[in-house]
């Protein structure tokens, strides 16, 4: 049983395969390969992009989904996520998408069941539909190799699962990558690294901007957000006219991650984004459904 905890659970040949069909699925007729098939969604965390965007490309498959309520399902009643999972198994659902605060909850879950298990978003560990998307967003744009094209990821990297999944796809299709991010928000790490933004805002083709991942933070270990919005926010003047794009897997922090006339500038593409994901989902729906 294949599952879709982590990036690497997917080789090269096979994400070509699915950012292909992807491709195919931004156009608006697509045949109901999904009809009869059953997923049920399980999110722990808020979602407002992830649980909708998955909801819909599996809708636009044919599929049918099952919405699990988590503050009315039996977890809430002291049944364990492995008991919760081995119940929603025993009704035969040909895929479960799950969100949990807790890093490792898919792979856990995995164990339990006898369908596919797509990770929607472990704690800080990682989101792979959304690195899949984002290396389909750059792809599109570019139009060629990513071999050597210049991204910078900016901010809450150390909290973030979006980061930790795509240094390792961008890193496996040739990007370079630098974490620019005050000290506190960096994870250990071997790429370069750099806590001033100007510094970078030259040699980059990509700007990737995230977070600051709050919920996720034990003690405040920064000033304000307006603090960090002074040092790392993408703003107008920061870009210039420069020939980049700017990435956010949202939900974006105005005027603290991104500036408000920056969101509103063809080269940010956080909407389109959005639209690829549901495109990038439905190719990874089929993919582990049908050929599991
Ligand atoms: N939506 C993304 C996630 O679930 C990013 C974020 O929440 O900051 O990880």
């Amino acid at each position: 049983m294949r599952h879709l905890i982590q990036t690497t659970d997917l080789d090269k040949d096979e994400i070509n395969i699915i950012l292909n069909s992807a491709k195919n699925y931004l156009k608006d007729d697509v045949a109901q390969t999904l009809k009869g098939k059953m997923a049920i969604t399980i999110f722990f965390e808020n979602s407002t992009r992830t649980l909708s965007s998955f909801e819909i490309a599996l809708k636009r498959l044919g599929a049918s989904v099952v919405r699990l309520d988590v503050s009315k399902s039996s977890t809430a009643k002291g049944e364990s996520i492995s008991d919760t999972a081995a119940n929603l198994n025993a009704m035969k659902p040909n895929a479960i998408i799950i969100r949990h605060k807790n890093a490792g909850a898919g792979d856990h879950l995995s164990k339990y069941v006898s369908c596919p298990i797509i990770n929607g978003g472990d704690g800080a560990h990682a989101h792979p539909t959304q690195a899949l998307l984002d290396l389909f967003t750059i792809q599109n744009h570019f139009k060629t190799t990513l071999e050597g094209k210049r991204i910078a990821i900016i901010g809450d990297i150390k909290n973030s699962r979006v980061a930790n999944s795509n240094i390792e796809l961008l890193g496996r299709y040739g990007m370079k990558i630098t974490l620019v991010a005050p000290p506190h928000f960096l994870p250990k790490t071997d790429l370069p690294t750099t806590s001033d933004i100007t510094s970078i805002i030259d040699s980059v083709d990509v700007l990737m901007s995230l977070r600051t991942q709050i919920e996720r933070h034990d003690t405040q270990t920064y000033g304000s957000l307006k603090d960090y919005a002074h040092n790392f926010c993408i703003t107008k003047e920061l870009i210039r006219d420069k020939n980049i794009i700017i990435l956010h897997p949202g939900p974006v922090n105005r005027n603290i991650d991104i500036e408000d006339e920056v969101l509103k500038d063809s080269r940010c593409k956080v909407l389109e984004q959005v639209t690829n994901g549901v495109a990038v989902r439905m190719a990874v729906m089929e993919h582990f459904i049908l050929n599991h």
